[in-house]
C-alpha cells in the first residue's frame, strides 16, 4: 500500500488539507446547527480519515495539527464558541485516529473501496468504538456549553459523523490513491462516455425525485444506483453516493424533496436523509467490492489458464482433461506423437479405452481415487491399448479439479511413456537376481522360486531339491589361489547346466554351496539326475589360468518337496542330508529322512 500512496511529504500538504478541512467544517457548522449545538452534517472528518488511511504514519503529525487548528477555528467562529474550540478539536482528532489505527491494525494495506474485508473493518470501527467514544466526549462538551441535552447531542454527533464518514471517506480515499486518474487512463472512450451518461442520468433522476416528484420516490434511485455499480465499479458507487449526497442534501436543506413530506424538524429530516445515504452506501459499496474481487479473480484465472495451456501444448507428456464420468474433454498435441492419434479423435472417448483391458480396472480405480481425494495426485502405470513402436508402459498422474465448494468437477492428467524406464528396471532386476561369478540365481531369487514351486506342489505337483557342496574346496584355494577357486566355481556351474532342463533352477546359496530345484521330478528321478551331474563334473575338469586341470567332486543332500512348511524347512532338511553325505566320505548323495 505504501508504494501506492501519492501524498508528497511536502510541508504544504498539511496546510492545504487544513484549509479544506476548515472549509468543510465551516460549511457544516453554518448550514446544519439546527438546534444550536453540534452540527447535524459532518464530512470534514471523512477527509482526515481518508488521508490517515492512505498515508505513512510519519506524515500524520503535521496533518493532525493542521486539522486540529482548522477544527478549533471553525468551532470558535461558527460553532459553540471559543470555550468549546480546543475540546471539539481533540474529539474530532480522536474519532479519526481511532478509525485509522483500527483499520491499520486489522486491515493493513487495504484499499477498502475495492474489497470486502477492509471495508467491513472500516464500517465497524467507524460505527463502533470511534463514534461511541468520540460521540460521548462531544456530547459532554455540547451539553456543558449549550442548552442541548446530552442524549440529543450524542445522536446528532453520531449520525452526522457516521453518515458523513461512510459516504465521503471511500471516494476521498479513491481520489487520494489516484483511482480516478487510473480509471481515466485505463478505460476505453466508449466506457467513459457510458459512465458519464449513466451518472448524468442518475443526477437527473435524483433531481427529479428531490425537486419535482409529488410522491416520495426515494426507492426509485436504488435501481439506477445498482446499475451504475455493475457498469462502472467502485468509482461509480462512490460517485453516485456523492451525487445523492449533494443533490439530496441541498434539496432537504432548502425545504424540497420527499423528506419534507414527513413531520419533524429540519434536523430530524437531515438525520433521516443521512440514514438513507448510509443505506445507499451500504448497498452499493459491498457490491462494488465483491465485483472488483471477482474481476481480479477472473483475471488471475485467465492468466493461470494461459499458463496451463502453454505448458499443456508444449509439453512432451500428454495432458488430458477428463470429465467426472471419465470422458476425455481435452487432449494436448503431444498425443499425436505419444499415442499416434490426432488429439481431436480422443475428445469424447472414454479414458479407459486408451488402456489395455488387462490394466483397465486399475486405471478406473485410480480415477475414482482421484475424485474421492481431490487434494492428492494418483499415479497408475498401464499398458496403452493403441501402442505404436515399442511403447509398452505408460504412467499417468491424475488429480481432481474442484469447484469453490471443494466438489470435483473433472480431472487433469499427464501421461508419459515409461517403456524405457521399465526396460531398465527389468534389466536391473534381472542383474540383481543372478550371481555375478557363476550366473546361477542369487540366494534370494532362488528362495522366491522355491516358494513358488512349493505352492505349485501344494496344488498337486511334485518337485525335488538337491543341495550341493563342493568337496574340499578350501584345498583348491589353498593350492592354486583364490582366482583359480573362482574359475573352478564358474566352471562347476557350467558343467551342471547341460544336465538340467529349462524348467529347473540352480542357485548359489553361498560360497561353494549350490541348490538345484528339479520341477515335476520325484526323488528317484532326482537321484538319477544327481548321478548324471556327478559324472559330468568329474568327466570335465576345469582348466585354470596356469593351464592345470582341476577336478572336483561334490556331496549332495536330496529332499522331496511336499510336507515342509516353507522353503527354509526344505533347505534345513536338505542340509541334514548333505551333512550325512559329507560324513559318509563325501562325493555321494544322501536322501533326507
Ligand atoms: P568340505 O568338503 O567339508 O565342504 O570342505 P571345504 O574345504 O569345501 O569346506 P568349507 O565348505 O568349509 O569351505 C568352503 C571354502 O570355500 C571356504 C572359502 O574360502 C571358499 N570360498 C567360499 N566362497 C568362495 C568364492 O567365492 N571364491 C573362492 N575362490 N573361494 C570361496
Ligand atoms: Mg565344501
Ligand atoms: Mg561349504
Amino acid at each position: 500500500m505504501q508504494t501506492s500512496l501519492r501524498h508528497p511529504s511536502s510541508p504544504l500538504a498539511p496546510f492545504a488539507l487544513g484549509c479544506v478541512y476548515f472549509l468543510m467544517a465551516s460549511a457544516a457548522l453554518v448550514s446544519s446547527r439546527f438546534e444550536g449545538g453540534l452540527a447535524f452534517i459532518w464530512g470534514a472528518n471523512a477527509l482526515l480519515m481518508a488521508y490517515l488511511l492512505t498515508s505513512r504514519t510519519s506524515d500524520w503529525p503535521g496533518v493532525l495539527i493542521a486539522c486540529a487548528v482548522a477544527s478549533a477555528l471553525s468551532t470558535a467562529l461558527w460553532g459553540m464558541g471559543l470555550s468549546a474550540a480546543v475540546p471539539m478539536a481533540c474529539v474530532n482528532l480522536l474519532e479519526a485516529l481511532i478509525v485509522a489505527l483500527i483499520c491499520r491494525r486489522f486491515a493493513p494495506g487495504g484499499k477498502f473501496a475495492g474489497s470486502m474485508q477492509p471495508l467491513f473493518v472500516f464500517v465497524l470501527a467507524l460505527c463502533g468504538p470511534a463514534n461511541l467514544i468520540a460521540g460521548a466526549a462531544a456530547a459532554s462538551v455540547a451539553s456543558t456549553v449549550t442548552d442541548v441535552p446530552f442524549g440529543a447531542s450524542l445522536l446528532q454527533w453520531y449520525t452526522g459523523h457516521v453518515l458523513g464518514g461512510l459516504t465521503c471517506t471511500p471516494i476521498l480515499m479513491m481520489l487520494m490513491q489516484g483511482e480516478l486518474r487510473r480509471w481515466f487512463g485505463q478505460t476505453s472512450r466508449r466506457a467513459k462516455w457510458e459512465a458519464m451518461c449513466l451518472l448524468l442520468m442518475f443526477a437527473l433522476a435524483t433531481a427529479y425525485v428531490f425537486y419535482i416528484a409529488h410522491f416520495p420516490m426515494l426507492f426509485a434511485l436504488l435501481l439506477p444506483m445498482v446499475a451504475i455499480v455493475f457498469r462502472i465499479g467502485n468509482l461509480g458507487a462512490a460517485a453516485s453516493v456523492m451525487i445523492l449526497a449533494i443533490v439530496g442534501g441541498m434539496a432537504t436543506l432548502t425545504g424540497h424533496g420527499p423528506l419534507h413530506m414527513i413531520p419533524g424538524t429540519l434536523g430530524e429530516r437531515m438525520q433521516y436523509f443521512q440514514l438513507f445515504l448510509a443505506f445507499s452506501f451500504l448497498l452499493s459499496m459491498p457490491i462494488a467490492a465483491e465485483l472488483n474481487s471477482r474481476r481480479r479473480l477472473f483475471q488471475m484465472l485467465q492468466e493461470s489458464e494461459a499458463r496451463y495451456r502453454a505448458i499443456a501444448e508444449n509439453s512432451g507428456d500428454v495432458v488430458l482433461n477428463i470429465s467426472v464420468a471419465g470422458i476425455i474433454e481435452y487432449a494436448s498435441p503431444a498425443v499425436a506423437e505419444q499415442i499416434g492419434c490426432a488429439p481431436e479423435l480422443l475428445v469424447g472417448q472414454d479414458a479407459a479405452d486408451l488402456v489395455d483391458p488387462k490394466d483397465r480396472d486399475q486405471m478406473v480405480a485410480a480415477l475414482h481415487r482421484a475424485l474421492a481425494q481431490p487434494g492428492d495426485v494418483q499415479t497408475v502405470e498401464f499398458r496403452p491399448f493403441i501402442s505404436d513402436e515399442g511403447r509398452e508402459w505408460c504412467e499417468m498422474l491424475v488429480r481432481a479439479v474442484v469447484d469453490e465448494r471443494g466438489m470435483p468437477t473433472g480431472l487433469v492428467s499427464t501421461i508419459r511413456d515409461m517403456s524405457r524406464h521399465k526396460a531398465r528396471q527389468r534389466a536391473l532386476q534381472q542383474a540383481a537376481a543372478l550371481d555375478s561369478l557363476t550366473g546361477a540365481d542369487t540366494r534370494r531369487a532362488f528362495l522366491e522360486k522355491l516358494e513358488e514351486e512349493m505352492s505349485r506342489v501344494r496344488r498337486g505337483g511334485r518337485a525335488s531339491l538337491l543341495l550341493i557342496d563342493i568337496d574340499h574346496f578350501k584345498a583348491v584355494n589353498d593350492c592354486h589361489g583364490h582366482g583359480a577357486g573362482d574359475r573352478v566355481l564358474a566352471g562347476f556351474v557350467e558343467r551342471l547346466r547341460p544336465g538340467l532342463r529349462g524348467v529347473d533352477s540352480i542357485g548359489r546359496l553361498g560360497g561353494e554351496e549350490f541348490a538345484i530345484l528339479l520341477s515335476g521330478t520325484d526323488v528317484e528321478r532326482a537321484s538319477m539326475i544327481c548321478e548324471r551331474l556327478r559324472e559330468m563334473v568329474s568327466a570335465h575338469p576345469v582348466r585354470i589360468d596356469s593351464g592345470e586341470m582341476i577336478r572336483v567332486t561334490f556331496s549332495a543332500g536330496l529332499v522331496s518337496l511336499g510336507s515342509q512348511s516353507d522353503g527354509q524347512a526344505v533347505l534345513d532338511a536338505a542340509d541334514k542330508a548333505l551333512y550325512n553325505a559329507k560324513h559318509s566320505g563325501r562325493n555321494c548323495l544322501r536322501l533326507a529322512a
